[in-house]
């Protein structure tokens, strides 16, 4: 036990433990080995945090001017930049994300504390002309007060950084709770913004290994709406807890993406796209783009692109700048894609590349799989995977292509591949997500909205 790196939770400006002095260990998804010890926080740790949010937003917090917030969102966009490298390897341990990835991501971070940074200044409200001239009407904009930011394993900082930019632009005060399976990165996120000198309880983390802690801060009278990333499961439990406070949430769920290719497309450039979209972080993103859907013209080059690139993935150690796809982040969900594999297979999928890797790789591997002849209606068709699986459709006509790709109950993002402007367009329109990516995907960036239609979230 005592090798294990230590880390803090952080409420009212202090790094401290579980109020029961509970641990649990945080385990390396590459090596299968505990690596860090967390606080296992329960509702005490909650309601301390939540405490400490609601006292700060009455505190220094709630005086400050969107100029002052400004600066120090300023300042820990820069204390990110430095510290990305670390953050980055934390990640990896983690999640067992490819650190040449993380990397990428974590310097991307500062972005959207700079981007919402120039907004906290600019933040307007309006003089209304009214009938009756003995009036003066105008509109204040105010914090919502104190938001819980819940989040799941497989981006804990991208994902907080999305919650707590726009809420620390605001003027609002945050208690965030990562996932049990990745809380590391978090904990040490809290050190810069420490660092960067925001008053106390305006950033709070609280850390537990039980759904309980997560689901004590949703519930809690103290909170005045919850940022949710995770499950669609989980996410109506958000939402059902919430309801019950009349409390706003914002859900980022699940996805099924499709990317529909059209005969005209660059077909290597799409390949390119397909591959990176789906077998990107081991197929463990919401957005990922697990259905592909082309037209029959091209579905034998296109398969065959894809298929030999993702035969020639190297799988390995994800802090190895050769490996190009790490272990799935853990046990649970490497059980998870392993027997949505199997089903498949009895389902009659035909494996065109891919499956269990060998397990001698160790770590909680699968090859990137591409699965052809498999009906629409069959589970992996129909399920999110959260791995690195791709299923084929073919389609003759536009419009059946729109109804293979309408034909989820999810709707966060699409791809679309074709040379044809006024189809692009069109499928744009055409497609129910919150994103269609056109001749690219998987692209996001601060000023863009982010966000999903039906199981996808609210
Ligand atoms: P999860 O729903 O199991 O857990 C997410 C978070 O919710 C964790 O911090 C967990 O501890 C907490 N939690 C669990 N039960 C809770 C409850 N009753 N009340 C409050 N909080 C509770 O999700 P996961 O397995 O960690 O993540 C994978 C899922 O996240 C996938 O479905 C993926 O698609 C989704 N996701 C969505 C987006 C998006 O932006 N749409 C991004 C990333 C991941």
């Amino acid at each position: 036990m005592s090798e294990l790196e230590r880390f803090r939770m952080y409420i009212r400006g202090e790094f401290v433990e579980a109020t029961s002095t509970a641990v649990f260990e945080s385990q390396n998804p590459y090596t299968g080995r505990p690596w860090a010890l967390v606080p296992d926080g329960g509702t005490e740790d909650v309601d301390d945090a939540v405490r400490a949010a609601r006292a700060a937003l009455s505190g220094e917090w709630g005086s400050f001017t969107g100029f002052r917030r400004a600066a120090l969102m300023r300042r820990l966009a820069a204390l990110i930049t430095e510290n990305a490298e670390w953050l980055a390897r934390l990640e990896v341990d983690d999640c067992g994300k490819l650190y040449r990835e993380m990397i990428g991501q974590a310097r991307s971070l500062a972005a959207w504390f700079d981007y919402f940074a120039g907004l906290a200044d600019k933040i307007e409200g309006k003089q209304i002309p009214t009938p009756n001239p003995g009036y003066l009407v105008y509109t204040r904009r105010e914090p919502v007060g104190v938001v819980a930011a819940i989040t799941p394993w497989n981006s804990p900082l991208l994902l907080l950084a999305w919650k707590l930019a726009p809420a620390l632009a605001a003027g609002c005060t945050v208690v965030a709770k990562p996932s049990e399976h990745a809380p590391v990165s978090t904990l040490a996120f809290a050190q810069l913004v420490h660092e960067a000198g925001f008053p106390a309880g305006v950033f709070n983390v609280v850390t537990g290994q039980s759904p309980e802690t997560g689901a004590a801060l949703v519930g809690h009278p103290g909170v005045d709406k919850v940022a949710f990333t995770g499950a669609t499961s989980t996410g109506r439990a958000v939402a059902r807890a919430a309801a019950g406070k009349l409390n706003p949430v914002t859900l980022e769920l699940g996805g099924k993406s499709p990317q529909v290719v059209f005969p005209d497309a660059d077909l290597q450039a799409a390949a390119n796209g397909l591959v990176a979209g789906v077998f990107a972080a081991t197929g463990q993103t919401c957005l990922a783009g697990s259905r592909l859907i082309v037209h029959e013209s091209v579905h034998d080059e296109l398969v065959r692109l894809v298929s030999d690139r993702a035969k020639r993935i190297k799988l390995g150690d994800p802090n190895d700048p050769e490996t190009e796809m790490g272990p799935l982040a853990n046990r649970p969900q490497y059980d998870k894609v392993v027997s949505m594999l199997r089903q498949a297979a009895d389902e009659g999928a035909c494996v065109v590349c891919g499956g269990v890797a060998d397990p001698d790789l160790g770590g909680y591997f699968v090859q990137p799989t591409v699965l052809t002849g498999v009906a629409p209606q069959d589970t992996i068709a129909k399920e999110e995977v959260f791995g690195p699986v791709l299923v084929v459709h073919t389609f003759t006509d536009e419009d059946e292509a729109v109804a293979l790709a309408s034909d989820t109950p999810y709707g966060l993002a699409a791809g679309v591949w074709t040379k044809d402007v006024h189809r692009a367009h069109r499928m744009a329109a055409r497609l129910r997500a919150g994103t269609v990516w056109v001749n690219c995907y998987r692209a996001v960036a601060p000023s863009v909205p982010f966000g999903g239609m039906g199981l996808s979230g609210i």
